[in-house]
């Protein structure tokens, strides 16, 4: 078995899910020795050790998110608390946990950032991620409310319903692109 742990020696608090670290991974030191990892040949490929040449794979960070929509067919999106694109517009999103099942991780997110419950169904898209996202890839499900009150909590300042052709300003484009997808 191959070492993952050493890459996850970052603090796994919700204010660090904000930053792009894939950067940071990129660089880095060996979980077993300490030495200097070397760059990876390529895609696919880990980084091995300087030291005692120990392979060292990266893993991708999964971002899950909600499309829901109201009666009127309006968008329900989430102003962002924290950076990157602190103040703009997003899906009720967040970053999948590694014991975690996707739905359940997108209805978590939906319901602690928005206060309503969704029932999670089927999956609208997966989009590659966005420079400065922090994340490697986004899974966007189609969701429906079943409860709750709106209410934005967690990362979200604010929370709203909004026509399709006049959204706010937007923090990601897969925003855009899974809300068309999952109308
Ligand atoms: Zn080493």
């Amino acid at each position: 078995m191959t070492d993952r742990a050493g890459e996850h020696s970052h603090s796994h608090d919700r204010d660090s899910h904000a930053h792009d670290d894939r950067g940071r991974d990129a660089a880095g030191f060996c979980s077993s020795c300490g030495a200097p990892l070397e760059p990876p040949a390529g895609p696919g490929r880990p980084q091995v050790c300087s030291g005692c040449g120990r392979s060292h794979f990266r893993d991708p960070k999964v971002g899950v998110g909600v499309v829901v929509h109201d009666e009127e067919g309006r968008l329900l999106l989430v102003r962002r608390g924290v950076d990157p694109a602190i103040g703009k517009w997003a899906l009720p999103a967040g970053f999948l946990d590694a014991a975690e099942s996707p739905r359940e991780a997108a209805r978590r997110e939906a319901v602690e950032e928005t206060g309503l419950d969704v029932a999670v169904g089927r999956v609208i898209d997966v989009y590659p991620g966005e420079p400065g996202s922090g994340v490697s890839f986004f899974l966007a499900f189609a969701a429906t409310i079943v409860g709750g009150q709106l209410m934005p909590g967690d990362d979200a300042t604010e929370v709203g319903f909004f026509p399709l052709d006049d959204l706010p300003e937007i923090a990601f484009a897969s925003t855009r692109a899974a809300a068309g997808d999952g109308a």
